[in-house]
């Protein structure tokens, strides 16, 4: 039997920082994914004046700070990114890739990512788009596919899929793309739109550069290897308000057992916001605990 957590934690900023650290306060057990830099909207600010406790620190040294805590109170971060989360009952199953965890709650505290989610990206899930190239390669040997590459990291994936697929379209939002395969062909402009009936057929362009010069690149299937997901794609049912998780006082989303924090949730877009929601999401994380685990 896999182990199965009170808590799991999406994000290592600070709404993921302090709800992990009160997390611990508490005993809970949890598993906390992420990555050890913290996060990037920490690291890059250039000197924060709004936040208790630090007198005009950069972000860097926010960062070491939250990092010199973290290791202090032995917290552990799972470097993965979550790419699913799928209510199992009382539970719920976390993936990344192939792996995946089970826990008895959920705090989304991911902040805000860039909206990179295609049209049709949430409808074709599962019917021609993936995230998970080792997972779902297989199913595109000899075909034709498109592949949306957000980081180097994701390089390895792309090689994967050249060696099972006949061609391979991808689309890197970064500069120097480095896999150079005779069945990989650069598109230079971004997939917006993923289209198809039951199924993926293809996927639009945004300026039509496609070996036709059409609109729409037939393709098969489409990979989209991102940082984040939005959290509708995330967790399939999840109440929105425009951009953000709609959630109460408590931190509660329309998901019993799922709760948010930090930017994910909403305006102002600051750590302090951020690290109080963290806090008050674990609260009533433990509350449903008690009473619907007996924790
Ligand atoms: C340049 C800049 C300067 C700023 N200056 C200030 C300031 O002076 N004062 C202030 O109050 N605020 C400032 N902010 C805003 C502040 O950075 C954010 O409000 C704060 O970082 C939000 O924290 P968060 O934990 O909600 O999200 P984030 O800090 O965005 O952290 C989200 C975390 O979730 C992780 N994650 C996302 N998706 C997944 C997934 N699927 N699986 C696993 N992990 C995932 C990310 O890797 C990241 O670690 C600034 C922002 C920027 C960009």
């Amino acid at each position: 039997m896999p182990e199965i957590y009170d808590i799991a934690i999406i994000g290592t900023g600070p709404a993921g920082v302090s709800a992990a650290l009160t997390a611990k306060a508490r005993n809970l057990n949890m598993v906390w994914f992420g990555n050890k830099d913290i996060s990037k909207k920490v690291s890059l600010a250039e000197q924060i004046h709004n936040y208790p406790g630090l007198i005009r620190v950069s972000g860097r040294e926010m960062q070491e700070t939250f990092q010199k805590q973290i290791e202090a109170e032995e917290l552990a971060i799972t470097e993965k990114v979550i790419n699913q989360i799928f209510p199992m009952g009382k539970q719920y199953a976390l993936f990344s890739g192939q792996e995946s965890w089970m826990a008895k709650t959920v705090l989304l505290a991911m902040g805000m990512a860039p909206s990179t989610t295609m049209k049709g990206e949430a409808e074709f899930l599962g019917k021609g788009v993936s995230y998970c190239a080792t997972c779902d390669g297989r199913l595109y040997a000899g075909r034709k596919i498109a592949v949306y590459c957000t980081n180097p990291e994701f390089e390895p994936e792309v090689e994967f899929l050249a060696d099972l697929a006949a061609e391979v379209w991808v689309y890197p939002t970064y500069q120097d793309f480095s896999v150079v395969r005779d069945n990989i062909r650069i598109l230079s402009d971004a997939p917006v739109e993923v289209c198809g009936e039951d199924f993926v057929s293809g996927i639009r362009i945004k300026s039509g550069q496609t070996s036709q010069d059409a609109d729409i690149l037939p393709v098969d299937g489409i990979f989209c290897l991102k940082d984040s997901y939005s959290p509708v794609t995330l967790v399939r049912g999840l109440e929105m308000e425009g951009s953000h998780i709609k959630v109460n006082r408590r931190q509660e989303t329309n998901i019993t057992g799922c709760y948010a924090a930090g930017d994910c949730t909403g305006r102002p877009y600051q750590y302090a916001k951020a690290v109080g929601e963290g806090n008050v999401a674990v609260h009533s994380i433990l509350d449903y605990l008690h009473s619907s685990f007996s924790v």
